[in-house]
């Protein structure tokens, strides 16, 4: 059997930036094994082909969750990445870290050195910030390329102007020392392209020599030598393959995303022993929160129609995408360089609300049957709203035995009674952003969720029937005290009653972030680098304290 020094199971956002670090250590032999292939499709590296990934099984799992009971009887579509870069490779790379208090709380639930002022270093080193950017809070030095949203549109200008005129103010860095307000999108783009995780760290470190990485490698379960992990099974190849086992001397790291990472613990005989014994798998180890606590963003998406100016919806046909496509070729911006968001909003549902807990992205597009993915013909314009941190938590849940069943995916939208109000809240606002005088020369009238509905309960029917995933699935694999039924990491990521074995990705979130989860998982995994190093982390940031 090959050996290395650590083995990581899936090369998405976690996995990249761990290769990358622990492979800083020439004497470190690192194995990386990716179930998906290498990332060479072009849709992947021009930003606008997101459109097409978001449905392409060649490197997109294209998941379907379970019908939830707030869903109207509808099973939602769930893209994930399959590829180098994992879903960073296919995500809107929107950069987004969210707000202190996320971090804070997740302290608070018990876990040391989480804390805002600890996370913080961590966000600065990994990115190179571009741009606006207050040195306190930005970084400049990092692999990962940051830069400010650049398409000049009438209809996002009259947008922002819309919402100061409704007493939001305009936030030049929603990543500086407020998230509140309106602004911008910070995009992971550099000079027209995507900038993956396996861009701006995989791929360099693959350079080195001491970092192994294997496509089509599916791995169908962790080797353990009674509670100690030692190695890795996986199928080259992919379904049908050959099984090849690698040893690992040092650790085994889970970095299957939120989905992938409990189904392989599960599959691993590490979970729920009901769950297990069900399937007819041996229990490794007793963990009942593995898959447990699944947590996501529910977004309803309002539309307008749109008199007087062309949108993204005309522009992606015909002679003027032909246009659009010489432009990109010779500058790198125009239509081709956008990611699906151009516009942030952060604002609260409620005057006492503490701090903004409703995000509102606006596109000067709208999408067939309200779904991102397929733009419309008619000129739209879309507002999406949804709820920063629902209480609301699902499952995932091995279907079989089999790894190559998809897992069941229950996220439980809108469960929690302050979800429902919260969403609700979004949606009222959404309207009054698109209906707000300065985009009234371009607003012809709502089209969903259209002037019948009035009430809060017409509202909340209308959120039911089409609001979709934000594509931030966390929180399967929680990080938390051992005493704590539903932890399956302790504050290192070292996987609880277990040896040699950790989980690091979007899974270990305790609880939901206000932000598009990549740029946190990122943080997740250099932090969780020098944890594995032994490396001492770098000094907490210190807030002046506030009069
Ligand atoms: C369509 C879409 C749009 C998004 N938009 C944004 C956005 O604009 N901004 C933002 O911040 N976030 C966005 N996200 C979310 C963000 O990209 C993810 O939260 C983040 O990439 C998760 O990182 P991860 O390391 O946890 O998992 P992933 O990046 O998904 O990596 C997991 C990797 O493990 C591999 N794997 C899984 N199982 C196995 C197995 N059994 N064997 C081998 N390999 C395996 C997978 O193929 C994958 O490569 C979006 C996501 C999607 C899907």
């Amino acid at each position: 059997m090959e050996t290395f020094d650590y083995v990581i199971i899936g090369a998405g956002s976690a996995g990249s930036v761990l290769a990358n670090r622990l492979g800083e250590d020439p004497a470190n032999r690192i194995c990386v094994l990716e179930a998906g292939g290498k990332d060479w499709h072009p849709y992947i590296h021009l930003p606008a082909g997101f459109i097409k990934t978001f449905h392409m099984k060649s490197v997109n799992w294209a998941y379907q969750q379970e019908p939830g009971p707030w869903t109207g009887g509808r099973s939602i579509y769930a893209p994930r990445g399959k590829t180098l870069g994992g879903s960073s490779s296919i995500n809107g790379h929107i950069y987004n870290r969210g707000q202190r208090q996320d971090f804070d709380t997740w302290a608070q639930l018990g876990n040391r050195g989480w804390g805002y002022p600890d996370v913080l270093p961590y966000f600065k080193r990994l990115e190179r910030r571009v741009g606006e950017g207050d040195e306190t809070y930005r970084g400049r030095e990092g692999r990962l390329t940051v830069t400010t949203m650049d398409w000049n549109d009438p209809l996002c200008e009259a947008f922002m102007e819309g919402a100061v005129s409704l007493g939001i103010p305009r936030n030049p860095d929603y990543n500086g020392a407020i998230q509140e307000g309106v602004s911008y999108c910070q995009r992971t783009i550099e000079n027209g392209l995507r900038m993956s995780a396996a861009k701006a760290f995989l791929h360099p470190a693959r350079k080195r020599g001491n970092v192994d990485v294997r496509t089509h490698a599916h791995v169908t379960n962790i080797i353990f030598e009674g509670k100690r992990a030692v190695g890795v099974r996986y199928l080259k190849g992919g379904k049908g393959g050959t099984p090849v086992e690698v040893r690992a001397n040092k650790e085994v790291i889970l970095s299957g995303g939120a989905y992938n990472s409990p189904q392989v613990l599960q599959l691993s005989g590490v979970g729920s022993p009901e769950l297990l014994q069900l399937h007819g798998i041996e229990v490794r180890h007793a963990l009942p929160g593995v898959g447990e606590g699944l947590q996501d963003h529910y977004a309803p998406r309002s539309v307008a129609r749109v008199k007087n100016i062309q949108t993204i919806n005309e522009l992606r046909r015909g002679l003027s995408l032909w246009v659009e496509a010489l432009k990109w070729a010779t500058t790198r911006r125009g239509l081709l360089s956008l990611s699906p968001t151009m516009v942030y909003c952060f604002w609260h549902s409620g005057e006492t609300t503490e701090s903004s807990d409703l995000q509102l992205t606006f596109t000067p597009a709208s999408y067939k049957e309200g779904v991102q993915g397929q733009l419309e013909d008619e000129p739209g314009m879309t507002v999406a709203s949804w709820q920063q941190r629902p209480e609301s938590r699902g499952y995932v849940r091995i279907r079989s035995a089999d790894p190559f069943v998809p897992p069941i995916i229950q996220t439980n939208y809108l469960v929690e009674d302050i979800d429902r109000r919260v969403v609700v809240a979004g949606m009222k606002l959404a309207r009054r952003l698109l209906a707000s005088a300065p985009l009234a020369p371009y607003y012809a009238y709502e089209d969903f969720p259209g002037p019948k509905v009035q009430s809060d309960d017409e509202f909340l029917a209308a959120a039911t029937e089409r609001g979709t995933t934000t594509f931030h699935p966390g929180c399967t694999c929680r990080m938390g005290p051992a005493d704590a039924r539903w932890a399956v990491v302790d504050d290192q990521l070292r996987v609880h009653g277990l040896q040699g074995l950790r989980v690091v990705d979007a899974s270990i979130m305790p609880r939901m972030i206000s932000a598009n989860l990549n740029a946190s998982t990122l943080m997740i995994a250099d932090k969780a680098s020098d944890m594995i190093r032994g490396k001492t982390a770098p000094e907490a940031v210190r807030f002046p304290v506030s009069a």
